[in-house]
This record gives structure tokens, sequence and C-alpha cells, in this order.
């Protein structure tokens, strides 16, 4: 159906894997990764811009194949996803990186990525419910980021969906913002708290760096006057740090603060503050 249409096209870039057997193969072992202890959640810190104090974490998952090392997401994500397994990786995920925010200071938040296909999974709904009442975290520290893939596999239940998550007090990022196509239409179609605007916007220099900071100059104006809170992600230098704060961005995510770190680590850094 729809889905099978403009949203499942970037899956099947070759740069994404190199040939058919190589990803077979990685379908193959993805399916007992879980059972097998291949898979981890690490933290990165995503920081006030003003005062530097953490606000949260995002929950990125790691896996550790034990004859080809550490697979990077972009790899296998697109995997799970061709073959119905991120439904059931995307909750463990949840679930591992719920248990970690237990126990961080109440006002934490923590973000999870949410797959497009996942999302249009009507019992996406009850899971996170069932995952939030079984850790005891308050829904308003769960933050679940979503890419506009998420309109382009539109389903008959994805507006239901945001409706029921909002209901439930859980906050709705848009993540890797100003990538796609028409993302303005998007910030009218679903309760967004926070738009979350790419590293391409971030990094530049000369032409580039003016233009960039005129489009996240325009980007924070935007979710200013809808209400909603801005992070940049991919900040690296201090150049790009004094940036992001002179253009008004509220948070800051990127290796400028760390890269995302083991939970008894991000637990440290939970409880101090990071220091540049
Ligand atoms: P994303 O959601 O945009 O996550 C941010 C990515 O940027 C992460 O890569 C992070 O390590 C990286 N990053 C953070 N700061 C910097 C920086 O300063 N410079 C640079 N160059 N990169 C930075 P990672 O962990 O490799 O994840 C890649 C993508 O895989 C994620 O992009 C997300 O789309 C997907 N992904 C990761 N974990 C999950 C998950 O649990 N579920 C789902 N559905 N997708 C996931
Ligand atoms: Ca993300
Ligand atoms: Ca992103
Ligand atoms: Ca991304």
């Amino acid at each position: 159906a729809k889905a099978a249409g403009r949203g499942r096209h970037r899956f099947f870039e070759p740069s994404m894997h190199n040939n058919a057997a190589n990803r077979q193969m990685l379908e193959h072992d993805l399916r007992g990764a879980v059972t097998r202890d291949e898979l981890s959640v690490v933290f990165q810190p995503i920081v006030r811009a003003a005062g530097e104090e953490v606000a949260g974490f995002e929950a990125l998952v790691r896996w550790q194949h034990p004859k080809r090392g550490l697979i990077p997401p972009a790899e296998f994500i697109p995997i799970a996803e061709e073959s119905g397994m991120i439904g059931q990786l995307g909750e463990w995920v949840l679930i591992e990186a719920l248990e970690a925010v237990r126990h961080w200071p109440g006002h934490l938040r923590l973000a999870v990525n949410v797959s497009p296909i996942q999302f249009n999974d009507p019992r996406l709904v009850d899971l996170v419910a069932a995952a939030l009442t079984v850790s005891g975290v308050d829904p308003s520290r769960l933050e679940l980021e979503i890419t506009e893939g998420v309109f382009m596999t539109e389903c008959d239940t994805t507006e239901a969906t945001f409706a029921a998550l909002k209901k439930l007090g859980v906050r709705l990022v848009l993540d890797d913002f100003g990538t796609g196509y028409s993302s303005l239409g998007y910030l009218k179609q679903a309760p967004f708290d926070k738009i979350k605007i790419d590293r391409s916007f971030v990094r530049g220099a000369g032409l580039d760096q003016r233009r960039n900071a005129a489009i996240i100059r325009a980007i924070v104006t935007l979710a200013e006057s809808l209400g909603m809170d801005t992070v940049a992600e991919g900040v690296e230098t201090h150049e790009e740090l004094q940036q992001m704060r002179s253009l008004g961005v509220s948070e800051i995510q990127g290796y400028i603060f760390g890269q995302p770190v083991r939970p008894a680590e991000a637990q440290q850094l939970a409880q101090g503050r990071i220091l540049e």
C-alpha cells in the first residue's frame, strides 16, 4: 500500500548496505541479537543552551556483532525496519532506556527514537504506556523522536497515535528537521513539543554558515511562535555552540558536551553539571 511507496525508498540506497548477501547476513544475525545480549543502549547528553545544565539524554542503540564488531545503527536500523524486527527492537530500547532513567534525578528527560514503522503500529501507544508504568517514570519525562518519514508512510492510525501519545503525557519531538520535503506542513499536522534542528545546518563556514544561520533563525522564530522548544544536534565546536546560542536555540546536543555513553557514565553526568 502507501507504506511501500515514497517512505521506503530510502531503505534501498546502495550506500546503506553494499550488497544483498551482506544485508541478508546482517538480517539473519540481527534476529538473535537481543537474546544473545549483543544490543545495548548508550546515552548522549542534551544540554540547556543557557547555563549548560544537562536537560536530558538521547538513547541510541548499539549492536556489538560477535564477528564484525560494532555495527552502526544507520546500517542495521533500516534492516530492522524492512524485515519487521523494528517493533521488537524499539520496544527493547524503550524498556532498557527507561530502566536507566529510574536512577537519574527526576527533572531529567529521556529521548527515544521511534521509527515511522513503529509509529504506524496501532499497538505503540499501549506499549509506551506499559513501559512507563513498569518503570515508574513520569510520562512528561519521555520524549519520542520522530522523523518526518512518519508522514510519508502515513496510515489511518497516525493521527490518532499522535493524539493518544499527547494524552498519555509524553513529549513529541520532530527529529532531523529541515532535511526532508515539506516540513512546515508537518508542524501543522502533529502536536510536536520540540523541533530538533538537523546537524547539516549546524556545520558550515563562510557563505554556508550565513545561510545556515538564517535558516536556524527562522526555525527558532517559527518554533517559538508555535510554542515549541528547539534543540540543535551535532554541535562539535565552541564556535558552533556560540552560534547556536546567539540564534536562540534552547538546547544543544553534540560531541562538544559528550559522545553517547554507557548507562553508568550517563548516571554520573546526570548527577553533576557538564563543563566545557
Ligand atoms: P539521530 O536520531 O539523528 O541521532 C543522532 C546521531 O548523531 C547519533 O548517531 C549520534 O551519535 C550522532 N551525533 C551526536 N552528536 C554528534 C556530533 O557532534 N557530531 C556528529 N558527527 N554526530 C553526532 P548514531 O548513534 O550512530 O545513530 C544514527 C541514527 O540511527 C540516529 O540518528 C537514528 O536515526 C538511528 N537510531 C539510533 N538509535 C535508534 C533507536 O533506538 N531506534 C531507532 N528507530 N533509530 C535509532
Ligand atoms: Ca534522534
Ligand atoms: Ca537527528
Ligand atoms: Ca538522523
